[in-house]
């Protein structure tokens, strides 16, 4: 069931995209391009399937459980109605100077963040964990608080209300305690004089926000940020703007789905699974290795099996080739080759990422796909691709008897930079969808009546390659176009 694995050692090659010179040498670099066995992941330890962020979403998922039914126990207790200070908390309102020891409470992190209370000599790991309490019990309560100070060594909290003429008594502080290592709330007066009006806006942030969103961001992905606005009103008693609704929906995707960066680190993983749900394929992971051992990404390539017996059996004998910029954080450039069925429909074949787009990366995607869909020479097939110089010396070199033929829509769109209006737009269309020499030639005299620069530009760009009247007729196909990639 094992594909047969092959390294490649190729010959060293520049890998930075910037100074990449083809006929460049750097020692000490080499590129290894690795064909993927597939891989049987039951037989591996059980550490190996586990995934850490499925354990971290159930364990939040649990603590989130019985939400509706808490807020109901809170409207009950009076949540929204009345003043929750208690005795207790009143008689926490002390301070406890330095004359504090063991014997305090320690914080709970796994408390559901609407039952969280800070206590007088409670004590925390480190700052962190006792504002993140502070906030909870903030937007839990509906009082607005302040973090005067907030540093590695204090934590200084008030009231957040504006009223002036009554000042709010409400003040927490903590500081690292002398005889161990823990930080302590040493004053807590936990009473407010102001108004509870849920005016938390500030508190709500869409880091805070994006952890009370994972569940239904899981259940319903498509989720808008308006729906997430009233949810917001709903559950918190307070409304968000729709900028704060999308930078949260963009965090707790993050969480949801990792990083790009993560992503990449995990790609021997995806093209296992990819090789043991379909096996038979054609997927090549290509790093390079620096002379300190750290190891890159630098290409990839993926062709599906269905697709390659597919495309033999029933497709046209076109293959349009195109490339794409990748943007955000990794960068790097998108191959992909899309073929035509019967019904002139588009067939995607394969793909490929690589670090930039030259003769190089080029050769080795056209070689993969010469041995994937057996085009031998080219001969009796065509490709559609582009003005790319990287791209024609590799197709020359790997497929020296293929047509090439380049995507009007290109040809045009170069054209129009000159020479726009619709007179030479319709006269262009009509050249390019000619199907007899002699109808091409009279519309390009046209063309050289109404500018002669503007013929003498489409005759510089090699008509045979964007006219239907000179494409071979055992293709079967009349396409100019490649906007199928
Ligand atoms: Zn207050």
């Amino acid at each position: 069931m094992a594909v047969e694995s092959e390294v490649h050692h190729e010959s060293s090659e520049e890998c930075d995209s910037e100074e990449y010179e083809d006929d460049e040498e750097v020692l000490d670099t080499e590129h290894i391009d690795v064909e993927m066995e597939e891989v049987d992941f039951k037989t591996q330890g059980k550490e190996r399937c586990k995934d850490a962020f499925l354990n971290f979403s159930s364990d939040y998922e649990d603590n989130e459980a019985d939400e509706d039914n808490d807020l109901v126990d809170e409207d009950e207790e009076g949540f929204g109605l009345e003043d929750e200070i208690d005795d207790t908390a009143r008689a926490n309102d002390l301070d406890l100077g330095d004359a504090v020891g063991a014997g305090f409470p320690i914080h709970d992190p796994s408390v559901k963040w609407n039952k969280m209370k800070p206590l007088l000599g409670e004590r925390y790991e480190s700052p962190h964990p006792l504002q993140q309490c502070l906030t909870n019990y903030a937007i839990k309560s509906g009082y607005n608080i302040k973090f005067a100070k907030c540093d590695t060594v204090r934590l200084t909290a008030k009231c957040g209300s504006k009223m002036k003429s009554q000042p709010c008594p409400f003040r927490v502080h903590a500081s690292w305690m002398t005889q161990e290592r823990s930080f302590q709330i040493k004053t807590l007066v936990d009473e407010h004089k102001c108004v509870r009006n849920f005016n938390i806006s500030n508190l709500l942030s869409p880091r805070w926000l994006a952890r009370h969103f994972l569940k239904e961001l899981i259940m319903k992905p498509s989720l808008k940020c308006k729906e997430m606005q009233s949810i917001i009103r709903t559950k918190f008693h307070c409304g968000v703007s729709w900028c704060k609704a999308y930078r949260t929906r963009c965090r707790a995707m993050t969480i949801i789905d990792g990083k790009l960066i993560e992503h990449y680190a995990r790609v021997w993983v995806y093209c296992h699974e990819l090789l043991r749900s379909n096996p038979g394929s054609t997927v090549q992971v290509g790093v390079t290795v620096n002379p300190d051992q750290t190891t890159y990404f630098h290409r990839m390539y993926l062709c599906f099996k269905a697709i390659k017996e597919g495309w033999k059996i029933g497709c046209r004998r076109v293959i349009g080739l195109d490339g794409s910029f990748l943007k955000g954080t990794c960068k790097g450039e998108l191959l992909t080759t899309i073929g035509k069925d019967a019904n002139n429909q588009v067939y995607p074949i394969s793909w490929a990422v690589v670090d930039i787009e030259n003769k190089a990366n080029q050769k080795w995607f056209l070689e993969l796909l010469i041995e994937n869909l057996n085009l031998l020479d080219g001969g009796g097939f065509t490709v559609i691709f582009d003005q790319h110089k990287g791209l024609l010396e590799a197709t020359k070199e790997v497929l020296p008897n293929v047509e090439h033929r380049q995507c009007a829509r290109h040809i045009y769109a170069n054209f129009r930079k000159t020479y726009s209006g619709v007179e030479f737009k319709n006269m262009f269309w009509t050249a390019s969808l000619s199907t007899v020499e002699s109808e091409f030639l009279r519309k390009m005299d046209d063309i050289k009546e109404a500018n002669p620069n503007a013929y003498e530009h489409l005759i510089a760009r090699h008509p045979h390659t964007w006219c239907r009247a000179f494409f071979r007729p055992d293709v079967a196909c009349e396409a100019v176009e490649n906007g199928i990639a």
